[in-house]
């Protein structure tokens, strides 16, 4: 949320003019004192790109795999919210490729228990319908963006659509989403030397970069072997060059942010190898087929597509949800190598 107003008894509006009201909903709590406002709901696996370190092939299909329903959507969100969710975001796959997206992210988004909508895309759609997803009442975007180098991009994502891209995050900006961040993996002799390419654009427009470190999946070994590069090369070099450390906000990601007197924009690091990364984990993970996941590499999901079907199952959902936090670990074992069931990050949302 951007600075909010002050609504007439003190709680918050946000750009959109909606209350943002403190829930006194119970909080979901893990063994570890973590609690999980935040809930990233994948919308499907479906995924027009073919990113190399993700579904290099493209993706394959799974015959007979129906994806949720706006009314398992529904309710769905509305058990999390009486467990203390006030953030959700769509993610996929694509999420933008579902026909009934812009439908999904209004209900999500009008929910009045949730403050913060936000999605993740490779912003394929983005320069025609941003308007019309942020009046649908996404207030976040996060978009992929793995070179500014159009040949390079074609290269990472099997698509020649960069200044397609940028012309969509161009509108995405226009349009007042509240935060634009951008998603960059870092990949070792591939993109690391674009780093004077995105410091030029953070100089003079409000987005969010974010460096993230290429993650081993289920299926990337081989590729995560070669092109994996530790994010503390790059930090260490804005450091050395007036960059400094923000203060983190309640909510925020997982990523450690810098700023510069200098730019408009953000520089961000999300390094999932490091020391401590877990340590704030406020997110839980629903896939597209209704699986809870209760972290990206974990070594299990349990179904609750089968307490979606009508209202009246919402105790034995809710039920199901919280018990299911005993089971979170403090971390994940990704330094040993244990990927957990995430073949790809398209199969989790990422
Ligand atoms: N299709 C959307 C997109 O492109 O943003 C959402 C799904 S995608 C799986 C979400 C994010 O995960 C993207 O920023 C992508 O680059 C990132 N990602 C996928 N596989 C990854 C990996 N192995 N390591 C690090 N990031 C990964």
């Amino acid at each position: 949320m951007s600075e909010s107003a002050q609504g007439a008894d003190g709680h918050g509006i946000n750009d959109l003019g909606r209350d943002i009201r403190e829930t006194n909903a119970p909080t979901l709590l893990d063994s570890f004192g973590r609690s999980f406002p935040y809930l990233r709901l994948s919308i499907t696996n479906v995924c027009n790109f073919s990113c190399n370190y993700c579904l290099p092939n493209g993706y394959q299909g799974c015959k007979g795999t129906s994806f949720l329903r706006i009314d398992e959507i529904e309710r769905l969100m509305s058990a999390f919210v009486d467990l203390g969710t006030n953030k959700i975001r769509l993610t996929g796959g694509e999420p933008t490729v579902r026909k009934d997206f812009t439908k999904i992210a209004t209900l999500v988004s009008n929910h009045p228990a949730i403050n913060k909508t936000a999605f993740t895309t490779n912003g394929y759609r983005l320069f025609k319908h941003a308007k019309q997803w942020r009046d649908a009442g996404l207030s976040n975007i996060n978009i992929s963006l793995d070179s500014l180098n159009s040949e390079r991009f074609l290269q990472i994502t099997g698509h020649d659509r960069l200044s397609e891209v940028l012309k969509g995050i161009d509108k995405a900006i226009e349009v007042g989403f509240e935060r634009v961040k951008i998603n960059t993996v870092l990949l070792k002799g591939v993109n690391d030397s674009e780093l004077k390419d995105y410091l030029a654009w953070a100089k003079n427009s409000p987005i969010s970069i974010r460096f993230i470190e290429l993650m081993q999946t289920g299926d990337n070994l081989e590729y995560y072997k070669k092109y994996h590069l530790s994010a503390s090369l790059i930090s260490d070099e804005l450091e050395n060059n007036g960059w400094k450390v923000k203060q983190r906000s309640y909510d925020a990601g997982p990523a450690k942010e810098y700023i510069h007197p200098d730019y408009q924009g953000s520089i961000g690091f999300i390094s999932p190898y490091s020391k401590d990364f877990c340590k704030g984990c406020n997110r839980l993970r629903v896939t597209s087929t209704g699986d809870l996941r209760l972290c990206l590499f974990g070594n299990q999901g349990i179904s609750l597509r089968h307490l979606l079907q009508s209202d009246e199952q919402k105790p034995l959902l809710t039920k199901l949800i919280s018990d299911q936090l005993a089971f979170k670990c403090s971390a994940h074992f990704l330094a040993l190598g244990d990927t957990g069931i995430t073949p790809n990050l398209a199969s989790i949302g990422g």
